[in-house]
Formats: C-alpha cells, sequence, structure tokens
C-alpha cells in the first residue's frame, strides 16, 4: 500500500468522515490513540449503538472493548478496508448504501453481513464473519421472531 494512506487521511478528513468519527468518538467518551497506517482508534467507546466490536467512521475505528482488541491485525485490516470505502464514496453517503446493504443480507441469509457488499468487500473472515448460505424468506422470518421472542425482557 505503500504511503497511499495520506490520501487517504486527507480525503477523509476533507469528505468530513472522519470528523464525524471523532465527535460520535467524544460522545461516546472513547480514548483516542494513534493507529497504524493513519487510523486513528478510539476505545472504550460507551454508547451501546451500533452493536458491533468494532466500527468505522472515516479514518476513525472505535469499539467499546480496550486497545488490546486491535492487536488482531486481521480485524485492523478489515476496518482499514472500510475507512477506504469512506474515501471512495465521499464519506458519509457509504451509510445509507450501508443499510441497503444490511437489507439486502438480511433478506437473502437472515444475517446482516454475509450478503453485504461491504462486508465482503472488507473480507467477512478478517471483520470475524461467518459466511451464511442464502436461505427462503420465510426461514429468515420464522428465525427473525424465534430470536425476538427469546430477547429477555428489560428489567
Ligand atoms: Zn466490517
Amino acid at each position: 500500500m505503500g504511503r497511499w494512506f495520506w490520501v487517504k487521511v486527507v480525503g477523509n478528513f476533507l469528505n468530513l468522515s472522519t470528523v464525524a468519527g471523532l465527535v460520535v468518538g467524544v460522545i461516546g467518551r472513547a480514548r483516542f490513540s494513534r493507529g497504524p497506517r493513519g487510523l486513528v482508534f478510539a476505545n472504550g467507546y460507551k454508547v451501546k449503538f451500533p452493536m458491533a466490536g468494532a466500527f468505522t467512521i472515516g479514518n476513525v475505528v472505535l469499539s467499546k472493548h480496550e486497545q488490546a482488541y486491535f492487536d488482531d491485525e486481521a480485524l485492523v485490516r478489515h476496518e482499514e478496508r472500510h475507512s477506504w470505502q469512506y474515501f471512495c464514496l465521499i464519506g458519509l453517503p457509504l451509510w445509507p448504501l450501508y443499510v441497503v446493504g444490511v437489507v439486502i443480507s438480511w433478506v437473502l441469509t437472515g444475517d446482516p453481513a454475509s450478503r453485504n457488499p461491504f462486508e465482503r468487500l472488507a473480507n467477512l473472515k478478517d471483520g470475524g464473519y461467518v459466511e451464511r448460505p442464502i436461505q427462503s424468506f420465510g426461514q429468515t422470518l420464522a428465525q427473525t421472531f424465534s430470536v425476538l421472542r427469546s430477547r429477555p425482557k428489560e428489567p
């Protein structure tokens, strides 16, 4: 990759996605540190949404976990690929497109990542995802309702 990451550092700053990532990190009371290749790590993120081990906004990789979580180089590469997706889509237009990807993936497989083009391009396995087979929509609906039913009630 050489020095190309500097193009992305500048691009994601100008398209405001990195700025959005920093604001979200501040709101989530995360601790910031420097990651590799121009990435910014934001650990100890305190907001419950989104429900992921790690997620990326611009060049900022956020996680509710401690910094040791990013010792997983495959995971960092996965999140870094998402940061290139922000660059390619000129920032936050990624969000609505990502949601479309989640819906397509859920309809086809009952899983939000397996057929989501953004997660596939970032490498499912590096992101810790298991590829689910395509299934009938009836099966997906039955699966979703059983998950909703089995969810414990909040006190
Ligand atoms: Zn991902």
